[in-house]
């Protein structure tokens, strides 16, 4: 039975620019447009896609640091978008964030142990003492000593600040953490640490993630289900394993050829065999399916018709026409 701890229903958020010329309508950039989905308790969901796919801009919609142009989003049954300012300072304690770079939510003269227990503070849980205790506490939940409470951020390696982040995160003990791009910026040799690091506390604390990358080898290893974005647009979902397995939206086919580990002799992860030019502009995206431009499967009705999310089976849901069919023959069953 499901049990969403995150819903997120035709969520849009568009982004306006700045005229060219004094008399001309600001530009819209499209950087979500129109995406659902749920995260299930317990689960890591992946959101992955070229750079300007808006996977982060939905990680940010989700938690409520933009606001959305349209659409809903509740966490535990909770609409975020209906809290005062009050209920969301409360309700972000459920949420929290690890960014790509740890050194950007760390303040480089505050020592660690205390940024740890910062967010302790900023909601007045626990008196000093208590918070002290607490941050070398998780210091150690993260695979650093208790003693390195007192250090500064500069002592430490990235991958050690990434676990400051990471603790400082867990320490209000949310229920949904957004990972976003969390080992893009480390050493490899650092990286399937950190990666093992939240798949432990994941288990040990129950929380729930939305994983964020444009490295699919990495979505792969960790996710239960993957949500491939293309243009503001969620192209295809589907369990992790299904969707490597046998991936159906031509894009999808496209990034995971491309991840080296599948085609070793392949191309370079950060180019799409078969896949012609670049994403197109999220300001003036293509009529129909977004990905006609660059699709080596496209029909006449692709430059027509927007494709909507099609359910696949099992939960595998894709936006293409090539599939329509199949589609079809699941809606009747
Ligand atoms: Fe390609 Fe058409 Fe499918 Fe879009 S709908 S991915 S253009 S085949």
């Amino acid at each position: 039975m499901s049990d969403s701890l995150v819903k997120v229903r035709s969520l849009v958020k568009h982004f306006k620019l700045e005229p060219k010329g004094l008399f001309d309508a600001p530009p819209v950039l499209r950087a979500v447009d129109g995406i659902d989905f749920d995260v299930q308790r317990g689960e890591t969901l992946g959101l992955v896609g070229e750079s300007g796919c808006g996977k982060s801009t939905t990680a940010r919609l989700v938690l409520r640091l933009i606001e959305p142009t349209s659409g809903s989003i509740t966490l535990d049954g909770v609409d975020v978008l209906a809290t005062s300012k009050k209920e969301l300072m409360a309700l972000r304690r459920e949420m929290q964030i690890v960014f790509q770079d740890p050194l950007s939510s760390l303040n480089p003269r505050m020592s660690v142990g205390t940024s740890i227990a910062e967010p302790l503070r900023f909601h007045r849980i626990a008196d000093k003492v208590e918070r002290f205790d607490l941050a070398r506490r998780y210091l150690e939940i993260v695979g650093l000593s208790k003693d390195y409470y007192d250090r500064l951020p500069h002592e430490f390696s990235g991958g050690q600040n990434q676990r400051v982040a990471i603790a400082r995160a867990l320490i209000l003990q949310p229920k949904l953490l957004i990972l976003d791009e969390p080992v893009s910026a480390l050493d490899v040799s650092i990286r399937a640490q950190v990666l093992r690091l939240l798949i432990d506390v994941q288990a040990e604390f129950g929380l729930t993630y939305i994983f964020i990358s444009h490295d699919l080898s990495v979505v792969k290893r960790v996710c239960n289900r993957t949500a491939v974005l293309y243009l503001g647009k969620i192209v295809e979902i589907a369990e992790s394993e299904r969707l490597y397995r046998e991936p159906l939206h031509p894009y999808s086919q496209a990034l995971i050829r491309a991840i080296p580990e599948a085609n070793p002799d392949g191309p370079r992860a950060d180019s799409l065999a078969g896949i012609e030019g670049d994403v197109p502009s999220p300001v003036n995206p293509p009529q129909g399916c977004r990905f006609h431009t660059r699709c080596p499967h496209r029909m006449p009705v692709c430059t027509e018709k927007e494709p909507p999310l099609m359910e696949a089976g099992d939960g595998h849901k894709v936006a293409c026409f090539l599939h329509q069919e199949a589609a079809d023959h699941s809606d009747g069953q």
